[in-house]
């Protein structure tokens, strides 16, 4: 899953600022190669919950480049992250997340315990669980 960090890195690392010097801690390229596996991290495993996943990694890293720099960074930013949106929206398809957990419905039973269906892609719920989706999302789903 870390491909898409990677890669989003790989584009931005010309760009980064240099450190300055006498700071202590990571470097800012690893500053932000961290941030970008933070965010492929979170939306690969809670991705019905990371509603702009772009923003975030945009406002986390757009410190360590130059003013010149912000248009492309967010571009590039958003390009990786719809991808991986894209990849990880798909993985419930496989039964399985990143981490090789098993998918299960995002509803809780009446009796406060998972509901263990297997969800559907478009939202995360279960066929007898749609109703709790988004409504956006139902329309998508339709
Ligand atoms: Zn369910």
């Amino acid at each position: 899953m870390y491909r898409f960090s990677r890669s989003i890195y790989r584009e931005l690392a010309p760009e980064i600022l240099e450190d300055r010097p006498g700071r202590a801690g990571p470097g800012n390229h690893e500053r932000v190669l961290r941030a970008c596996e933070a965010a492929v991290y979170r939306l690969g495993t809670d991705w019905h919950y990371f509603a702009k996943p772009t923003k975030t990694l945009f406002n986390d890293i757009r410190v360590y480049f130059p003013m010149s720099s912000q248009e492309r960074v967010y571009r590039v930013v958003d390009r990786y992250m719809c991808f991986a949106k894209d990849y990880f929206a798909n993985l419930p398809l496989s039964g399985y997340d990143v981490e090789g957990n098993r998918i299960e419905c995002r509803a809780t039973t009446r009796r406060g315990t998972r509901c263990q269906r297997s969800p559907l892609p478009q939202n995360g719920y279960c066929p007898s669980h749609q109703h709790l989706a988004e409504p956006q999302e139902l329309t998508l789903a339709a």
